[in-house]
């Protein structure tokens, strides 16, 4: 993309409304645009980023086994009448009449709209195991929406329903996403640490919640340092050996790791004091495994092998991938902005061409921009004319991981400089060897 032909509307000045960092970057960076509480418009550059986050969350879906679908963001109020939660959502749901005086809602979540899918179609114990997700707008009317896309009322989230014949293979069920789970955020270029939580409405005993440490988190985190350092899966991790995907989980819920709402400061004081770290962290992810809960009210059956119908067992599993976007800024900026994992970067190479207008400099830019481009790969290349530090600042400030410089003076000796962000060493060499750096 050539910046001059591209929409970045970055501002100048610190927006007084941001109260954390990553908001403020948002903002400035041109990536987001409120258009009231809670409620944004993702520019081009947010939604470049959005969207690498929501395909590598869909990539691992799909590897663990689950399926994509999508159902609506309207949802009808007699589906969250059948499980009793249209009366206990309160006032989060954003309730909706249409014009017949039919009562609708924006949804909040949708287990009693899978569970619906659900029931329509699937009635033999051998379509299971089962799993459906989707990527989906979803609404929470927010008391206190802040921070931008971190506690937003319209908010992006990935959601995945497992439903099995019994507990033990929605158990499974449940490791398997836990799993993917851990190789989503790595390959987000972060790290989140799995926490058991509580379950809340949602119901049932088995959940955990995934958090990114960061100084502005909301929860306070109470966790043994070795789950910082423990492996995470290879992509070709086999999810069909439940022994070794159990194994797995095991490894990652032995240490003690729990948030202020299920601290236990008994087992806290077993943990040496040496490896206890107390933190603050930002939930980007919460699974749950709650059997029947929604099954048996809405006569979710399948027949098993004995010939007998059974209530399906169930578990729903939960990314946010806009509230992502802001959580991985919190954890990776410097103080001159924000510093993109490579795996998520709205675009992987800025070209910085400092003098616009110079034939050669022009004739350079324009050669590797085309060829790294050809080559597949997302470059911005700033053809602007505005003055080289300003380009500097702007390229450091959304982000962008790896940089090219071409300058009049080094071009004339067919050199340019190549350098990564956040880092400060600078590297010289030919333009060919710049592209074949990134291409080879
Ligand atoms: P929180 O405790 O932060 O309010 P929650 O427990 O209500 O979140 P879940 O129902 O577990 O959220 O939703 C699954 C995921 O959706 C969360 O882990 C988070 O990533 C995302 N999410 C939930 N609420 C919001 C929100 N208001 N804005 C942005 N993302 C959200
Ligand atoms: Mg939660």
């Amino acid at each position: 993309m050539r910046l001059s032909r591209y929409f970045i509307p970055v501002l100048k000045e610190n927006p007084k409304e941001a109260e954390i960092v990553s908001h403020r970057l948002m903002l400035r960076a041109g990536m987001i645009r409120q258009q009231s509480a809670g409620i944004y418009t993702w520019l081009p550059l947010g939604l470049k980023v959005l969207n690498k986050i929501a395909n590598i969350v869909r990539e691992e879906q799909n590897r663990a086994g689950a399926i994509e679908i999508l159902m609506p963001t309207i949802q009808s109020a007699d589906l969250w009448r059948e499980s009793g939660r249209y009366d206990d959502y309160g006032k989060e749901m954003l309730r909706i009449e249409d014009r017949q005086g039919r009562d609708m809602l924006f949804g909040p979540t949708n287990e009693e709209m899978i569970t619906d899918v659900f029931r329509s179609y699937v009635k033999s114990y051998k379509d299971l195991p089962l799993n459906l997700y989707h990527i989906q707008w979803k609404f929470r009317d927010e008391v206190r929406p802040r921070f931008g896309v971190m506690r937003g009322r319209e908010f992006l989230m990935k959601d995945a329903y497992s439903f099995d014949l019994d507990e033990d293979a929605s158990r499974a069920a449940y490791y398997r996403m836990f799993v993917s789970y851990l190789r989503t955020f790595e390959r987000l270029g972060v790290k989140a640490i799995p926490m058991r939580a509580d379950t809340g409405p949602i119901g049932g005993d088995l959940s955990h919640e995934f958090l990114i440490l960061a100084d502005t988190g909301e929860s306070e985190v109470f966790c043994h340092s070795d789950v910082m350092s423990l492996p995470v899966p290879a992509e070709n991790v086999d999810y069909d050996d439940d022994d070794l995907i159990a194994g797995i989980v095991k490894d990652w819920t032995t240490n003690y790791a729990r948030t202020d709402e299920l601290h236990d400061e008994t087992l806290w004081d077993e943990v040496a004091e040496g490896d206890r770290m107390n933190a603050r962290g930002i939930e980007v992810g919460h699974i749950f495994n709650f059997g029947t809960k929604y099954s048996s009210v809405m006569g979710a059956k399948v027949k098993g092998p004995d010939g007998v119908d059974h209530e399906v067992h169930m578990g729903s599993y939960g990314i946010g991938p806009s509230r992502l976007v802001a959580a991985i800024i919190e954890a990776s900026h410097d103080d001159n902005g924000i510093i993109w994992p490579e795996s998520i970067a709205p675009f992987q190479i800025g070209i910085i061409n400092m003098k616009a207008g110079d034939a050669a400099c022009d004739a350079a830019s324009s050669r590797i921009y085309e060829q790294l481009t050809n080559a597949g790969l997302d470059v911005l290349y700033d053809d602007t004319d505005n003055r080289a530090g300003a380009k500097f600042a702007t390229m450091d400030l959304i982000g962008i991981p790896n940089q090219i410089v071409v300058g009049p003076r080094g071009i004339e000796k067919n050199e340019v400089e190549v350098k990564r962000r956040g880092e400060a060493e600078k590297f010289t060499m030919s333009p060919d060897e710049a592209i074949n750096k990134f291409t080879s």
